[in-house]
């Protein structure tokens, strides 16, 4: 008898889109086969855990038969396209984001039918018209001849070295934390709103290993300019690049930002040049970036609303008097509205009609919800974590099911140095993997052995700077010995407006070990 295997299962929505009718399916799925939880991941996806492995195919074939799929959304392909989740209707940018993520999501998608094979019995999967534009520029090979018909167009026989990440923003939205990425594209409009083309980003990522030098977290670097005719085959000739250079032999050393780091990007530029068949035109100037989070009530600017709403952790469940997963549920069935899901495992549900929104407000209320972000605790609104113990194998010790009881003990600390209510980005994660993105935090705890961290400081709010590592092993029973000094030297030399992350950069780790050395509790 076969044992019982639990899963994981995870959905592929390019810019977090979910309708009403895929949420409900998952939602009644992770009640009949999962732990009566679902979790909203920081790529914009939905998760269900412990699914027998006897009941995935039961699982998947509802998922497709509801529009949604799970196609590419873990192992060496592309993975969940990338998108800001804030329905903007008034901004044309916004749409061309959503638009372009759907748009290199198929495009990137591999041919081979052996998910409906395998999930449907070989049933056709009911799906959206593709743009021909798309299907013609996934057959086109980088050589300007044509595939074969049943030939895997880009993938070949091989796939890739491993997962390949991308998303796609508008000039000055940092809501899906662009650096971070294997490729990351920045619409660029004339002055009417029309679509030219977009910058380009290559390079990005998070995960490593500890103790190994040669791995490390990288921020992706500006490539350059491409015009909108051009994006598809862009985008395959990058993806070609790392398909027939990145390294197959050490997986460790195998995502594209190792090719480009030991490359460099210009060698790496001229590569996906000669794939194009064209020099890229110059990065154009853009915007600082902003972090958003979207939280709350907002016109969407066609009239009608949307809302953000916190999932602490992402995880959507029901506990005691916190009954997020009916509040969700509930609003599902009765309002039919679409949701996006955003990178930092929240959601938004949008085009609401002003006049459901008191009866909406009424349900959150009922659930134990708060919508208003500024009721949140400043530092659960943005801090991130990952699923790590129990779900998890790679993880070393605690994450999610850690950080709300740690988020209140830095609240303490924060308090008794003066700094209550104190904004800080804090993500922590079980292994080095990285999943929470916790090397772009101000604070970030990384676990490195049972109930302890390694804490990277420097990150910063708006997610452009890397932190850097400062102790490799912090046991969790020592956070508030380790965090008072700091944040007392923070209390005391911070300038007007300098968040810690930039404090910790500014003053440097040196005079950060010195101060805390010298530190005697007030
Ligand atoms: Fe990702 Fe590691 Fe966390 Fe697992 S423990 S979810 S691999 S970061």
């Amino acid at each position: 008898q076969e044992k019982d295997y639990r899963m994981m299962l995870r959905t592929r929505n390019p810019g977090g889109f979910i309708s009403a009718q895929l949420y409900s399916t998952i939602d009644g799925l992770s009640d009949e086969y999962g732990n009566n939880t679902l979790r909203v991941t920081t790529r914009q996806g939905l998760q269900i855990h412990g699914i027998l492995k006897k009941n995935l195919k039961a699982s998947i074939s509802a998922i497709v038969k509801s529009m949604g799929s799970t196609l590419g959304a873990c192992g060496d392909i592309n993975r969940n396209v990338m998108a800001p989740p804030a329905p903007l209707k008034n901004r044309p940018d916004y749409g061309y984001a959503w638009e372009y993520a759907d748009k290199i999501a198929d495009l990137l998608r591999p041919q081979s039918n052996a998910y409906y094979e395998i999930w449907l019995d070989g049933e056709k999967a009911i799906s959206v018209e593709e743009d021909p534009e798309v299907t013609a520029a996934r057959q086109r090979n980088i050589n300007g001849t044509n595939f074969e018909e049943g030939e895997e167009p880009l993938y070949g026989q091989h796939y890739m070295p491993r997962k390949f990440k991308c998303s796609v923003t508008v000039p000055g939205d940092n809501s899906i934390d662009l650096y971070t990425h294997d490729v990351s594209l920045v619409v660029i409009t004339d002055d009417s709103g029309e679509l030219l083309g977009f910058n380009v980003l290559t390079g990005g990522g998070m995960g490593r290993t500890h103790n190994r030098e040669e791995t490390f977290p990288r921020l992706a670097d500006p490539l350059g300019y491409v015009a909108k005719e051009d994006v598809f085959d862009l985008m395959k000739a990058i993806l070609a690049t790392q398909r027939d250079y990145g390294d197959r032999v050490q997986r460790r050393h195998a995502r594209m930002k190792y090719l480009i780091e030991d490359w460099g990007i210009d060698k790496f530029r001229s590569q996906v040049e000669e794939y194009l068949g064209k020099a890229l035109e110059p990065f154009k100037p853009l915007p600082p970036w902003e972090y958003k989070d979207f939280l709350g009530w907002h016109e969407q600017g066609d009239g009608k609303l949307f809302l953000g709403i916190s999932i602490e952790n992402g995880r959507i469940q029901d506990q005691g008097d916190f009954r997020l997963k009916s509040a969700l549920q509930k609003i599902t069935k009765e309002y039919s509205l679409p949701m996006r899901l955003t990178a930092n495992h929240n959601l938004i549900f949008y085009e609401i009609n002003p006049i459901d929104q008191a009866d909406i407000e009424s349900i959150l209320l009922h659930c134990g919800i708060v919508s208003d972000p500024e009721k949140i605790d400043s530092l659960t609104r943005y801090s991130m974590a990952c699923p790590a113990l129990p779900t998890c194998g790679l993880a070393v010790t605690e994450s999610e099911r850690a950080l709300p009881g740690i988020l209140e003990r830095i609240n303490n600390v924060l308090a008794r140095v003066g700094l209550a209510g104190e904004e800080i980005v804090i993500r922590m994660t079980g292994c080095p993997n990285g999943c929470a993105r916790p090397y772009m935090a101000e604070l970030g705890f990384v676990g490195s052995a049972p109930e302890s961290y390694q804490v990277w400081l420097g990150g910063d709010a708006n997610q452009t700077q890397l932190a850097q590592p400062y102790i490799d092993k912090l046991p969790d029973k020592d956070i508030e010995s380790f965090l008072e000094p700091l944040f007392a030297y923070f209390k005391q030399d911070k300038t007007k407006q300098e968040t810690f992350g930039q404090f910790c950069q500014r003053v440097g780790f040196e005079a950060l070990r010195t101060f805390s050395e010298n530190y005697t509790p007030p």
